[in-house]
Parts: C-alpha cells; structure tokens; sequence
C-alpha cells in the first residue's frame, strides 16, 4: 500500500475505534488517581495493549505504575508517551486522561505501518507528570536510551504542534520557632509563621528584578495551631522555573536568599530539600513538529508551529527532549483562555470536544509514525537537527 493509502488505513482504524478509545478515557475521567498511584489506569492502558498485540513490561524503573508496550523490532523505534495522572481535589484537569487514551490508539493503529515498513513502536507509560516528575526519574534510570524519538499530544486550548516549557524544581520550607502564648508571653517566643510571611515579601520584591519568563511561586502548608500560640513551626512548598538551567540555578540561590535573610531576621531556624525531579526546559524538534503539523491540518485543524501567546508552564517530558529528539504538541479541546489545571478544563477532558481531540492528535500520531518509517530521510533530517542544536 502506498502511504497515502496507509493513512487512510489508520484514519479508519481510530475511527472503528472511537467506542472504545472514548470509554477508556473516560473510564480514566472518573477515576481520577494521583501520581505514582495510577494503578486502576495503568492496568486499563496495559490491558488494551495486551489485548491489540502489544508486548508489554510493566513497573519498568522501578515505578509499579510505569509501563512499555511495544510492537516490532529495530529501528527506527518510534515511543508515543502517555501520562494518565491527575490533579488533587480537581481530577482530570489536565486531561491526562485523553493524552493516555491518545497514546494507545495511535500505538495500535500504527501496527499496520510497522508491518508493511519494520521498525517499530512503542507505547510508553509516565506516571506523574504532575509535580513527581515520572519522566525526568525515567529518564535518570534509562528509559528512553534506546529509542530515536519520543511524541506526546497533551490538551490545551489552542492546536499548536510546539510548546514552550520552562525548567523548574520544587522547594520544601521549614521555619521552627519556638511557642508562647501571643498575648501574655509574646516576648518569649519565636514566631515561625512571620519567617515565611518575611520570605513570601522578600520573594515578592526579588521578582521585580528577575528575567520575564522565570516564575516563583508558593503556598503555605502549616501556619500554626492557633490565634492564640505563637506559632513555633511553619511550612510551605514552592516551585522555582526558568527559562534555562543555568537560570534557574542562579534563581534557586537568590530564592534561598530571601528564606535565609527571614531566618536570621525573626531568629527561627530554617529547613529546606530541594525536590528530587527537576524538570528540564523543553526542546522542541521542529523537523518532527512539522510533520505532526502537516498531518493535523489534513485533519482540518488549523495548526500554529509555534503561539506566542500560549501560556507555558513546566512538564517532565523537557527531561525527555534533552536525550532525545522529541514533540509536545497542543490540541484544543476547549474555549481559548480556558487554562488547564480549573474545574472548566476537567469537564472538558470528558467533553465531546474532548473526545474528538484525542481521536485526532491519535491519527495525526499515528501517520507521523507512518511518515516517519516510510521516510528513512525524514528521520535523519530529524536527529541532524537534534544534533546541530546542542
Ligand atoms: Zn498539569
Ligand atoms: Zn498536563
């Protein structure tokens, strides 16, 4: 079959299987489980592989909810990552759900390419995404060392086939004081909760002087017991990005600065721990982004190669993209200006549009992968690229 006869092929395969993509993704909606507990999604996904002739390892490095299917032998190896995650208390919101979903259906409707080309496919699964950086541990552990690209389509509110991401690192804060009553006895305590607040101000007036993309940004988790005790311990998390790694290093430094300086001016003791994943920015292939693209708009999607005005965040596949050649396209499932990580952003993970742009982004994927095993030139042209840009 030639290759415009095989994409008709896989287009008609995501089709035959819309049931069915539609209420795994759904099935994932509404039971929503946190990173590194994905258990019930990630034995569905395996299931539906399993069932479609893939080969499957699961709890590779070391993560019980991490996974590989594959299909065929050799080179070009071709990885379709999923992530199947959600967020606390607002479930689907980043619609992991579809990007899984997405990842299967375009694995299975690819195994007629790989039968008629060679190479082969694989399918696989990251948990937490959100903030556990799966990815990036993956990534330390060797997951992706013997693929040659990796592609993951994640929903948004615009189609775009390139995203921005920038390089982030959690911080865990402590400050310890010592209690006292707050009327009678204020004297003799040390108030942990005044730390933090110092610190949040100190932050606050460091962002004033820092580059335009780098983000910080937290929350309190303890602020003492009761109006009425000087709070002796207090606690927050943050999160510090940047454009770059060499950026965020210099922030991380000055962000403990303003920690620091509010220790030494309330006299409580501070504690820190930097998170284990830090996330890397992301580097977008735009020899594979343009094929993506090419095959999103013969789908009648009008797709942007890059949108400045798409907002950005951090994702662990970054980590991904510094080993590998690699995409993260966007695929609109809702309203422009409806942000990920809202209640709006849940419903539409489990909305018709939801549903129709996880059938797309899985044809579109899956004739990338036809393109890409048809064309050893294409796939040159991509690792050329990722090389030249080191
Ligand atoms: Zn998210
Ligand atoms: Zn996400």
């Amino acid at each position: 079959m030639d290759i415009e006869g095989l994409k008709a092929s896989v287009i008609g395969e995501i089709d035959a299987r819309r049931h069915e993509l539609s209420e795994l993704s759904l099935k994932i909606h509404a039971n929503p489980e946190l990173g590194f507990h994905e258990v019930k999604a990630a034995a569905w996904l395996t299931q539906y592989l399993v069932e479609s002739g893939f080969a499957i390892k699961q709890g590779i490095c070391e993560l019980p909810t991490a996974f590989r299917g594959s299909y065929g032998q050799g080179r070009p190896a071709i990885a379709i990552l999923a992530e199947y995650d959600a967020l606390p208390k607002l479930g689907h919101a980043c619609g992991h759900n579809l990007i899984a979903a997405c990842a299967v259906g375009a694995g299975v409707a690819s195994k007629p390419v790989i039968d008629q080309f060679g190479g082969s496919i694989l399918i696989i699964g990251t948990p937490a995404e959100e903030l556990g950086g799966g990815k990036a541990i993956m990534a330390e552990r060797g997951a992706f060392a013997d693929i040659d690209m990796a592609m993951l389509v994640h929903p948004g509110s615009h189609d775009t086939a390139t995203t921005q991401a920038l390089a982030c690192q959690a911080l865990e804060v402590e400050f310890f004081g010592k209690a006292a009553h707050a009327a009678s006895r204020p004297e003799t305590g040390i108030n942990a909760l005044e730390a933090m607040l110092q610190s949040f101000t100190a932050i606050n007036s460091l962002r004033q002087h820092i580059k335009d993309k780098a983000r910080i940004h937290g929350i309190i988790t303890d602020g003492g017991e009761a109006a009425n005790i000087v709070p002796a311990h207090s606690a927050g998390i943050f999160l510090v990005r940047a454009e770059d790694e060499t950026y965020l290093e210099n922030l991380k430094q000055r962000v403990i600065n303003c920690f620091s300086g509010a220790a030494t001016a309330s006299g409580a003791r501070l504690e820190y721990r930097w998170g284990e994943a830090r996330y890397s920015p992301l580097r977008n292939n735009l020899t594979l982004a343009q094929v993506f693209r090419r095959n999103m708009q013969s789908l009648r999607r009008k797709v942007k190669l890059f949108d400045p005005s798409n907002a950005f965040g951090s994702t662990d596949m970054g980590n991904v993209s510094q080993l590998v050649p690699s995409i993260h396209p966007i695929v609109s499932i809702a309203p422009k200006g409806d942000s990920v990580h809202s209640p709006q952003f849940a419903s539409a993970a489990a909305s018709e549009a939801g549903i129709q742009g996880l059938l797309d982004a899985a044809k579109a994927l899956a004739m990338t992968v036809t393109d890409l095993v048809a064309n050893p030139e294409i796939v040159n042209k991509i690792k050329e690229e990722f090389q030249q840009d080191r």
